[in-house]
């Protein structure tokens, strides 16, 4: 292996340490929930999910869990108000 990529892999673990670099714009993915599986979406700071909870009320489980695994890498717009209050979630500091 040449020395240039073993530096690119020692930035690399350096990197994957400091999440707070990384900022999700748009996703798409699918979860699986306990009765079913549904895809869920951030984009144009709008969360989308298939799930009914989040048709009727906007927010839902699968939104709040994501919020909580990607946490640092989510902007501040993916915590709105309602999240802060109905999640316990906390924006990442600015
Ligand atoms: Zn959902």
């Amino acid at each position: 292996m040449d020395s240039s990529l073993i530096g690119k892999i020692e930035k690399a673990k350096r990197y994957a340490q400091e999440r707070d670099r990384i900022s999700f714009v748009d996703f798409t993915l699918r979860f699986q929930g306990e009765h079913d599986s549904y895809i869920l979406s951030y984009k144009d700071r709008q969360w989308q999910c298939q799930c009914n909870f989040f048709v009727h009320r906007g927010i839902c489980s699968h939104t709040m869990a994501l919020q909580r695994i990607l946490a640092e890498m989510l902007p501040k717009e993916a915590f709105g108000a309602r999240y802060g209050e109905e999640a316990g979630a906390t924006a990442p500091r600015s």
